[in-house]
């Protein structure tokens, strides 16, 4: 009896110190992408698109005459799901997630823009980690608030968070959604805070799923949706999202079954310190040797399994690595969808939606240099064409050969990306 009593409290010990450290579910969830032929083409596919635009960014960082080109803050609309959170829940609780959702926003956006108060903390110690820089993506998350998609019940001008209607069962992706870039916090069990597909797909309604502790920041909870420290600041979400821009883990082994000082250079990345293991809790900056010495591990990155209270900051190259991969996804972002959209003058409409595969694209605005980019809920291009000196405010496009479904319709001129979706049928 005392033998059966003491594995319980040791299982129960177990439990409690599972959650105490930070497990993402990233590797795991990719290994299943990987095993699916179709999946793997796709993320290959991205991967390849992704390395073009990787060099062109890194041999204009290498130009010694550039001119740095002007850097147009990109937006993101956001939206966030509560799948396990009936729709019949009382106004006070679904009023007090969406300011859990807004927190969460808040700490993204103050990470990504290197503007969290905590990075501070690294004019400390950036000399145990010389040629090493703080990375600044220079991005705006928005949760959506305008042209919700069709059959959700959101109002214009309500906030796009959504209670028990969308990614039901499990999904970690939800063509509802498509053109957003999602959350969908639910119970993922006391073993991992979250997961992301690695370099996800916005136009397929891929998300971020997070664990229900470790959403939003302290302050903020609702019932059963309380931040719980070590995880109570909201990185897990910037770590998470992160991964769905194509960064891997800084301790990442060239074999994914070892984390070891053997394999290539981890997470491919030059200015994150090779390292041997994953590091927990809140190690002492440059306490811990690295693989090449005499590096010292990054333990305050975000791409690492420290607490969040000790996880503070991105580096340049892995700015670099977002920003190569968030122009190949740009467009698959809606624009219109967002409440202060100084990109409607440049709008355009489409006739007749749904279609055939032909329809008339009409400008709004006399733009005279643009590129039209058409894609499948893959991501995959059917149609590409630059208009340059153009001066006709309307487009006959044809979609050869194009099987029914979803498509979208993304607009690019130099100053905006507008993306629109499709139906032919
Ligand atoms: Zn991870």
């Amino acid at each position: 009896m005392k033998i059966k009593l003491l594995l319980i409290v040791l299982f129960v010990g177990l439990q409690f110190s599972n959650a105490q450290q930070r497990t993402c579910g990233m590797e795991a969830h990719m290994e299943e992408v990987m095993a699916n032929p179709i999946q793997k083409a796709q993320y290959l596919e991205r991967q390849a698109k992704f390395q073009i635009e990787y060099q062109k960014i890194l041999d204009e960082q290498a130009n010694p005459n550039r001119v740095a080109s002007p850097q147009v803050t990109m937006k993101i609309p956001v939206a966030v799901h509560f799948p396990e959170v009936p729709n019949t829940s009382s106004e006070t609780l679904k009023n007090c997630l969406r300011n859990l959702a807004q927190s969460q926003i808040n700490v993204i956006n103050a990470d990504y823009n290197a503007v969290n108060s905590d990075i501070s903390n690294w004019s400390t110690v950036s000399f145990f980690y010389p040629g090493v820089n703080l990375g600044n993506l220079d991005v705006q998350f928005e949760i959506a608030t305008q042209n919700h998609p069709a059959g959700t019940g959101l109002s214009n001008g309500t906030v796009a968070v959504t209670f028990g209607t969308d990614f039901l069962n499990g999904a970690d992706s939800d063509f509802t959604w498509s053109g957003y870039m999602n959350f969908v916090v639910r119970d993922e069990g006391n073993q991992i805070l979250g997961y992301s597909p690695l370099a996800g797909t916005p136009a397929a309604g891929q998300t971020v799923v997070m664990n229900t502790f470790c959403f939003g920041s302290v302050g903020n909870g609702c019932s059963g949706y309380f931040p719980s420290a070590p995880f109570n600041l909201g990185r897990t979400v910037t770590h998470e999202l992160g991964h769905f821009f194509n960064l891997n883990h800084t301790f990442k082994s060239a074999n994914p079954n070892s984390t070891n000082c053997g394999g290539a250079d981890s997470d491919g990345i030059a200015d994150t310190p090779k390292q041997a293991a994953s590091t927990y809790g809140c190690a002492t900056p440059g306490s811990i040797s690295a693989c090449t010495f005499p590096e010292k591990v990054l333990s305050m990155n975000y791409m690492d399994y420290s607490d969040d209270a000790c996880m503070y900051m991105f580096t340049v190259g892995q700015k670099n690595v977002m920003q190569a991969y968030l122009n190949t996804i740009a467009n698959q972002f809606n624009q219109n969808v967002l409440a202060n959209d100084d990109l409607i003058k440049n709008n355009f409409s489409i006739s007749p939606n749904p279609n055939k595969g032909t329809f008339e694209l009409q400008l709004i605005d006399n733009v005279t240099n643009y590129s039209i980019q058409i894609f499948d809920t893959s991501g995959r291009v059917v149609f590409e064409n630059e208009y340059i000196q153009n001066t006709s405010l309307s487009q006959t496009i044809t979609l050869e050969a194009a099987s029914s479904g979803i498509y979208f319709v993304s607009i690019k001129s130099k100053d905006a990306i507008i993306t629109k979706k499709i139906i032919v049928e």
